[in-house]
């Protein structure tokens, strides 16, 4: 009887457990994604995920048809899917490789006993992440919820296998099921298309993955500890949609990552481990994408605004720092990590709106929308997650444009209107003289919005926020 690999998360063809040991059990094999935007319910792909999707899913379905093997899609509830897809294909097993978001845990339990009562085998795979979910414990026998130790027991830990090879052929089996056509899920935008700067900036699918990872591993990890926080270079790897959607395996970039102990590699392997991390909390607390992991900010007086909500995700804010980082998200489908810390902080804190609604907007605009690493660090941004920044740290949006982008070449690109603005005030163009500000043609307040807080009424007002909520 045929075995089903059901692709998720793992849309490659190397170091892909579950492929690897279905092509090894001798049965013809049918290759099957799911669409189930059902099981996933508010957290279902957001337009930007869904675009990377598309070109993901093209690209997998070409190399193993390369390899005689096609690809089957289907949209709908898995549950359903399945019932279907065994009946038509007589199918003795099903082969796949773990995800940790709740709702993919709970439906992936219920199909596991779905298919044993139809007699049909499970084989389910670790891979996503270095190390297993819930094994790793503190002293106490408790999950870890502070990073430096988690980091330290994970490094003390078997280290992860080195990568398994990609199968060179498929034996596939001589009816696949029917599939859908994949354009008629329309996972591209079309009216209006706002893909066009996503499509300038990305190569989507497994050989880019690895071509990226692997001039990345040459060329840039050395640098990794001194570039990462500048805005504007080409300090970090932007392997996140790869790894999300599992181009590229932990694996493959653990052990691409030649030299661990230098102070390049053990800093880019730390930010892995961030990774695992927030996947770990994950699982150990379900509802973090939803609740503060900290209960006392149940109690936070956020502010409803929604003028200043759709001034901080259009990028108009007059923060030019925090306006360039909304709109590379906008434009690109993603955003430096400097900047999305400062962007998110400003969002929270600034504003004092709550952090889920900035959450919510980076689900749906970021390429990487990553439930763990998405819900964990917004979390660690408000104050209210594990191994959290203490609350009363609140970033200058113009200190940090200065530190991290000393020259303004961030804000120049994504910011057109105050391109030609001389340097010392490209992150604080309200302080510009008038003279200098003409001659950059900037009208604030016409072509460029003026600050719409102020820095320091701000920060009194995010303190006293705190303080009512403590009190
Ligand atoms: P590099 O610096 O090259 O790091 C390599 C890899 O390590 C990344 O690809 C990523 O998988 C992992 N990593 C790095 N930093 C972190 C981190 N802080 N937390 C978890 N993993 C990390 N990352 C996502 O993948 N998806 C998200 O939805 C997401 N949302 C975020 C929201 C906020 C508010 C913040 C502050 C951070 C968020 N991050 C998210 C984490 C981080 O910003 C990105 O992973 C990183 O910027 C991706 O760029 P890179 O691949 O060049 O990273």
């Amino acid at each position: 009887a045929p075995a089903i690999v059901w692709f998720r998360n793992d849309l490659r063809i190397a170091d892909n457990p579950a492929l690897t040991a279905a092509a090894h059990s001798g049965a013809p094999l049918v290759a099957l994604y799911v669409l189930d935007d059902d099981s996933a319910g508010d957290w279902r792909m957001g337009a930007a995920a869904r675009w990377w999707l598309h070109h993901s899913l093209a690209s997998l379905a070409q190399s193993l048809a390369e390899r005689g093997l096609s690809l089957t899609l289907r949209r709908g509830r898995s549950h359903y899917v399945f019932e279907q897809v065994v009946a038509e294909t007589g199918a003795g097993a099903v082969y796949w490789n773990r995800l940790y978001e709740p709702w993919a845990m709970r439906r992936d339990e219920e199909i596991q006993s779905q298919l044993k009562e139809d007699g049909v085998e499970t084989h389910c795979f670790h891979e996503s992440l270095l190390f297993e979910p819930g094994k790793l414990r503190n002293k106490m026998g408790e999950v870890f919820r502070v990073f430096t130790p988690f980091w330290r027991a994970c490094l003390a830990a078997p280290p992860p296998a080195p990568p398994l090879p990609a199968p060179k052929k498929f034996d596939a089996a001589p009816l696949p099921p029917e599939s859908d056509d994949l354009d008629a899920w329309r996972l591209l935008p079309i009216n209006p298309d706002w893909a066009g700067g996503m499509r300038k900036v990305w190569l989507v699918g497994e050989s880019a993955a690895r071509a990226e990872l692997a001039e990345f591993a040459r060329n840039h990890v050395a640098d990794y500890k001194a570039e990462r926080d500048f805005l504007g270079r080409v300090g970090v790897s932007r392997l996140s949609p790869h790894l999300h959607f599992g181009e590229v395996s932990p694996r493959d970039v653990w052990h691409a990552i030649t030299e661990p102990d230098s102070v390049g590699g053990a800093a880019y392997l730390r930010e892995l481990g961030w990774r695992e991390f927030c996947h770990h909390l994950l699982v150990a607390h379900g509802d973090m994408p939803e609740r503060p992991l900290d209960k006392a900010f149940e109690r936070f007086p956020y502010r409803h605004d929604v003028d200043a909500l759709d001034a901080w995700r259009k990028g108009e804010t007059g923060y030019p720092l925090v306006d360039a980082a909304m709109r590379e998200l906008w434009i690109t489908g993603w955003m430096h990590n400097r900047a999305r810390l400062v962007a998110a902080s400003f969002l929270i804190k600034h504003l004092l709106i709550d952090w889920r609604q900035g959450e919510r907007w980076f689900w749906d605009t970021l390429v990487d929308a990553d439930l763990a690493n998405n819900s964990a660090n917004w979390q660690w941004v408000a104050g209210c997650g594990a191994d959290a920044a203490p609350y009363f740290r609140i970033f200058n949006p113009a200190l940090q444009g200065e530190k991290f982008d000393p020259d303004g070449a961030y804000v120049r690109r994504f910011v057109p209107e105050l391109a030609a603005l001389d340097a010392r005030y490209i992150h604080r163009p309200w302080q510009a003289p008038e003279n200098l500000l003409r001659d950059a043609g900037v009208r604030l307040g016409e072509t460029y919005p003026r600050p719409i807080v102020d820095h320091a009424t701000a920060r009194a007002r995010a303190l006293a926020a705190f303080a009512e909520m403590r009190r």
